[in-house]
């Protein structure tokens, strides 16, 4: 039974232990607590000598599915689901920083983490430093003696930058630091950062876990140790993820291969369009040979990703004129969908940076960001085309 399987097997055949009905899919536990056989039971359970489930703000079979799987996924020992992507992040820092602690985090994150850092940790006396550059001597410069943790997303939200995964981690062993890394860009299926000697990945399961852009969820996944404080936390404060969603992102999770597979796809025939489109000043996508970091995108990634970012001739105003344009791509601020959507994240995920933080993660006034979905490739690129023609 402990025979290791492939990706897309462990990603469906995962499956919670059946119910004396023999159901073949897995049923949804809507139950706020579970039954004890008997006073002892109950003792034993709630004294952790016997396993079992006590109350779901703890553990409920649908969680438990769905952490299994992403663990599985991930390479990971434990996890926990949490009922949001900021939630799984929140927990990762509170569970190893104490007052007086620092943060060292790539300046190119998802704005909402950005701001948890400087509005939310900042009360609680943790410190903070972002790496302007992205250049592994500024990185290790950046490093002081109270830095704790290393926090970084690679692809990066919306620059679809890279941090080379490899290197720092052996940086943060060298130093002693923990490092979480949020792979919602890449999903397991693209790199799994456990590998190279991540602590901690977390992800917005928002995103490409559900990809279907049905609900709210996050996960954070480490070593049975790192998730110990992780766990604790989150039974007592309570960011548990329902039953029911957890149930929808097992399911999701059966067919993420497929879909990061068409993802991908779609994702570069589209990005190698913009890059032959004369309307356009620049794309970024880690598998097109101009990204400047194309090396190390082949060889961390097995696939470029669903999100390429880029920039029309025009600046803010072409931008806003050209999302104006679009007749089938969604004007909505999620990503990882079936459906592709555009964002102008200067004016929308990341506007409550101020503009000196907006230039310093290298967000232009006219970047765009497109989550390319799973429709026919040739009809996005119509409607990608029809719209830069129109917003001239
Ligand atoms: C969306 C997102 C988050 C936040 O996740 P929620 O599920 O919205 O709480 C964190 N990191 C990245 C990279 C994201 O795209």
């Amino acid at each position: 039974m402990d025979k290791k399987r492939y990706f897309e097997t462990e990603a469906i055949r995962i499956q919670a232990e059946r119910s004396s009905h023999r159901e073949h899919s897995v049923p949804v536990f809507e139950t706020s607590s579970f039954i004890f056989r008997n006073a002892e039971e109950a003792r034993d359970i709630f004294a952790e000598t016997l396993e079992g489930n006590i109350y779901s703000r703890f553990s409920n079979p649908n969680t438990d599915e769905f952490i299994k799987k992403m663990c599985a996924l991930e390479g990971a020992e434990d996890g926990i689901a949490t009922s949001s992507g900021m939630a799984a992040i929140f927990l990762g820092f509170i569970s190893i920083l104490r007052p007086g602690d620092h943060i060292l985090a790539s300046n190119q994150i998802f704005g909402t983490t950005r701001l948890m850092i400087t509005q939310v940790l900042s009360r609680w006396g943790i410190s903070h430093s972002f790496v302007i550059k992205n250049e592994k001597k500024i990185w290790e410069d950046s490093i002081l003696p109270t830095t704790k943790v290393i926090f970084a997303e690679t692809p990066s939200n919306p620059g679809v930058e890279l941090i080379d995964l490899k290197w720092i981690c052996k940086l943060a062993e060298k130093h002693g630091l923990y490092v979480i890394i949020d792979n919602c860009f890449a999903t397991p299926y693209l790199q799994r950062p456990i590998d190279y000697g991540a602590d901690f990945v977390v992800h917005s399961a928002t995103k490409y876990i559900d990809g279907q852009g049905r609900t709210i969820a996050g996960v954070i996944l480490g070593s049975k140790d790192n998730i110990k404080d992780v766990r604790m936390f989150s039974r007592i404060i309570g960011p548990t993820l329902s039953p029911h969603t957890a149930w929808l992102l097992s399911k999701s999770l059966e067919t993420l291969a497929i879909r990061m597979e068409r993802h991908c796809s779609n994702a570069l025939q589209l990005a190698k369009y913009l890059e032959s489109n004369n309307q356009v000043n620049w794309v970024r996508y880690p598998f097109l040979s101009s990204h400047p970091q194309y090396n190390l995108a082949r060889k961390q990634m097995k696939l470029g990703g669903g999100i390429i970012s880029f920039e029309l001739k025009g600046g803010i105003k072409r931008a806003m004129r050209f999302i104006n344009a679009l007749e089938l791509v969604s004007i909505t601020s999620n990503l990882g969908d079936t459906r592709s959507i555009i964002t102008h994240p200067a004016t929308t995920t990341h506007s409550k940076l101020t503009i000196a933080e907006r230039a310093e993660s290298g967000i232009t006034d006219g970047m765009l960001r497109i989550s390319v979905g799973l429709e026919h490739i040739n009809d996005l690129i119509e409607d990608i085309e029809q719209a830069i023609n129109k917003s001239k």
